[in-house]
């Protein structure tokens, strides 16, 4: 283990600036029209309402830093924020519980398996795994701070409102839809239970995880929660301090190693970026110190991951320079 002995060290933070406005702008457009005629995928259907999306719907929202906004397409369409929201509710359980607590309780590492794993918790002792997973982020929403379930679930609501800067409103379609299906998840839940790793009622943490799953946004609101994380926990669009800048980084190391399920190995190696995925089709990206990037498109690829949206991360990355392990040689004068 490595935690824990630099506490003492003053931490410092390089992490360059975007491009010109016009520059991102027009990098933005590009993507969007570059990639709106590519139709790989198929939208999701096993949560039956989300069959109904239109799959040339196609949205980009980047917001800087400084609450720049750079929109193309459908940045209004409203969609459920899905498994998007771990990262959120991961952020706010971290903010209160702190990081020792979350490492320890749930785990920091990738299943390399399938978001809905059984097997994953089966083959680690029952563990959690990580909170990016419907077996960790269950365990995840069951640690939120509230007395009752009404109560955990309003802190999850005005929590993730703060990160959107506005009230986000449950799609009472889609939530509905889901708890009639989602046996899979409330499979999971008794399987944490079994193994001591929730002591409430399993089927009532699995009906806040759905509402928070089933919270609607759109591309714009992604954009703008991923900003949040990108500069130190403050929206740059209300200027309200959400979470700590502690908390935004471990949340980001979170999303790096395990956003993406078990394709965030070849999503780190190809784009570089933390983001998050959802089965609606959304996803946000983001670059820290810089942006984020909120994507809406619902055609998915095998792991649940939106292809277009992972098209246009890897055609931003490179075009605004925002992959993390990115650098060029300093030029060194000869009498240094
Ligand atoms: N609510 C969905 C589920 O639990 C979220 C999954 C996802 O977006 N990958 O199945």
């Amino acid at each position: 283990m490595f935690e824990a002995d630099t506490h003492d060290v003053l931490q410092r933070s390089f992490t360059g600036d975007l491009p010109s406005k016009e520059r991102v702008a027009q990098a933005v457009a590009e993507a969007h029209a570059r990639y709106a005629g590519h139709t790989d995928g198929a939208v999701a259907d096993y949560i039956p309402i989300l069959a109904e999306a239109d799959p040339n719907w196609f949205g980009i929202s980047l917001i800087d830093v400084f609450g720049g906004h750079y929109p193309a397409g459908d940045t209004e369409l409203k969609f459920s924020i899905q498994s998007i929201s771990k990262a959120f509710v991961f952020a706010l359980v971290c903010e209160s519980s702190g990081h020792a607590q979350l490492h320890q309780q749930i785990g920091v590492n990738n299943t390399g398996l399938p978001f809905n794993s059984v097997m994953a918790m089966e083959l680690n002792n029952g563990s959690p795994m990580n909170s990016m997973v419907n077996a960790g982020a269950l365990a995840t929403t069951a640690m939120m701070p509230g007395e009752s379930a009404a109560e955990q679930w309003e802190n999850i609501r005005s929590g993730l409102s703060a990160f959107a800067g506005r009230q986000l409103e449950l799609d009472g379609q889609v939530y509905r839809s889901e708890m009639a299906t989602n046996t899979r998840n409330k499979a999971i839940a008794r399987l944490l239970e079994s193994y001591g790793r929730i002591t409430r009622d399993p089927l009532e943490i699995v009906d806040i995880y759905t509402r928070q799953c089933s919270l609607s946004v759109t591309a714009h609101d992604l954009a703008v929660m991923g900003a949040t994380l990108a500069d130190g926990g403050v929206n740059p669009v209300t200027g309200e301090q959400v979470i700590g800048a502690e908390t935004a980084r471990d949340t980001l190391a979170l999303m790096a190693s395990c956003g993406l399920y078990e394709r965030s190995g070849e999503w780190l190696f190809e784009i570089s970026l933390p983001a998050k995925s959802g089965v609606a089709g959304g996803m946000v990206a983001i670059s820290p110190g810089k942006g984020a990037v909120g994507l809406y498109s619902p055609p998915l690829d095998s792991a649940g991951n939106s292809v277009r949206s992972q098209r246009v991360c890897a055609y931003l990355s490179k075009a605004l320079g925002l992959n993390l392990f990115a650098s060029s040689a300093q030029v060194k004068g000869n009498n240094v």
